[in-house]
C-alpha cells in the first residue's frame, strides 16, 4: 500500500490520526529534552515524527498495525539497517510485561493512539528507565495529568504525574493538523520525571478518594474504610473534613496513604479483603 493509501484508510481501532504538520512536528522536536538519551516512539505510523526523532536520535519505534509496520520497514531500511532506528512490531502494552520497554534510560516522545494514552502514560510514569514523557494526546487528558490542586481538573491522574514530577502542557493542536481529523482538539504534555513510584496501595486509594469527585474526600474515603478511623486521621493531619479530593494537595494523600497502609490498606483494598476473608472461611468450614 502506499502512503497516501495508507492515510486513506486509516485504522479507527488503533486510533490513527496521522499528524500532518512539518510546524508542529518540529514543536516537538523543539520541546525534547535536551540531552542525548534514547528515544522511544510509541506508534510511530506513517513516519512523518520518527524521520525527525531518527535525525537527532537512537530511537525505538513499537507500532501494532502490520500494513504500518511493513511501509516502516521499507521506507526506514537504511536508518534499521546502521542501528539507528529499532522497530518492534506488535502491541507495545505486550513488550511492557517486564517493567520497562528499554533496557537504559531514555524519553518517551509520540503522537499517541488515544483510546489508550491514558494506560501508556501511567506505565511509562511506573516505567523505571523512562526519564520523561512527552506525548500528543487528548487535550481535556493533557489537562488533568497536569492540573494544579484546586483546578477542577485534579484528579488522581494529576497526583499521580506530581508523584512522579512536574507535568504541563506546552502547545495545543487542532483537529486540522491531523488526516484523518479527529474530533477533538489535541495538547502535547510534557511530564519530566524525578522518580518513579509504583504503588498499587496508593493507586487504590486515589481510586477511593476522587470515586466521586464532587462529594467531600473525607465522605469518599469512609464509603471504603471506617468512620472513626478516618476522623481520626483528619485530625492528626489536621485536615479540614469539608475539603473536596480536588482541593487537597498531593502531599496529604501520601500522609493519608502512609495512615491508611498502616491501619488498614496493607496493599489491598478493604473490600476485597473482607471478600477474600469471607472466601477463606467457606474454605475452611466443614463440608457437609
Ligand atoms: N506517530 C504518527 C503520527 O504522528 O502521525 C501516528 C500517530 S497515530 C495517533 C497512533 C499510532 O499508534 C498509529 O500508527 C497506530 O497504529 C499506533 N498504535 C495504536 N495502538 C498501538 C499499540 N497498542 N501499540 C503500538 N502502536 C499502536
Amino acid at each position: 500500500m502506499i502512503e497516501s493509501d495508507l492515510a486513506q484508510f486509516a485504522n479507527k481501532r488503533y486510533g490513527q490520526n496521522f499528524l500532518k504538520s512539518d510546524y508542529y512536528i518540529h514543536q516537538i522536536i523543539q520541546a525534547m529534552p535536551d540531552d542525548d538519551l534514547k528515544v522511544v516512539e510509541i506508534g510511530p505510523g506513517l513516519g512523518d515524527l520518527t524521520k525527525e526523532l531518527v535525525r537527532a536520535r537512537s530511537v525505538m519505534a513499537f507500532e501494532v498495525d502490520k500494513r504500518l509496520c511493513e511501509h516502516l520497514s521499507i521506507a526506514f531500511r537504511q536508518p534499521i539497517e546502521k542501528g539507528e532506528l529499532k522497530l518492534q512490531c506488535g502491541d507495545v502494552l505486550e513488550h511492557w510485561v517486564a517493567g520497562s520497554l528499554a533496557d537504559e534510560p531514555y524519553h518517551l516522545v509520540a503522537n499517541l493512539p488515544y483510546y489508550i494514552a491514558t494506560n501508556i502514560i501511567l506505565r511509562a510514569l511506573k516505567d523505571p528507565n523512562c526519564q520523561s514523557i512527552l506525548v500528543m494526546i487528548q487535550k481535556e487528558v493533557a489537562e488533568k495529568f497536569s492540573a494544579a490542586v484546586g483546578e477542577k481538573e485534579f484528579c488522581a491522574l494529576s497526583v499521580l504525574a506530581q508523584t512522579a514530577g512536574k507535568a504541563s502542557i506546552c502547545f495545543e493542536v487542532e483537529p486540522e493538523a491531523f488526516v484523518p481529523p479527529p474530533k477533538v482538539t489535541s495538547a502535547v504534555l510534557f511530564i519530566e520525571k524525578e522518580r518513579t513510584q509504583s504503588s498499587e496501595s496508593f493507586e487504590a486509594l486515589l481510586r477511593i478518594a476522587f470515586g466521586q469527585p464532587r462529594k467531600k474526600l473525607a465522605k469518599n474515603l469512609m464509603s471504603a474504610f471506617p468512620k472513626d478511623k478516618i476522623e481520626k486521621i483528619f485530625e492528626r493531619l489536621d485536615l479540614d473534613p469539608n475539603l473536596r479530593p480536588h482541593e487537597t494537595e498531593t502531599s496529604f494523600y501520601h500522609h493519608l496513604h502512609n495512615e491508611f497502609k498502616k491501619d488498614i490498606l496493607d496493599g489491598e483494598q478493604p473490600k476485597q479483603r473482607k471478600e477474600r476473608a469471607a472466601t477463606r472461611g467457606q474454605q475452611s468450614r466443614p463440608a457437609k
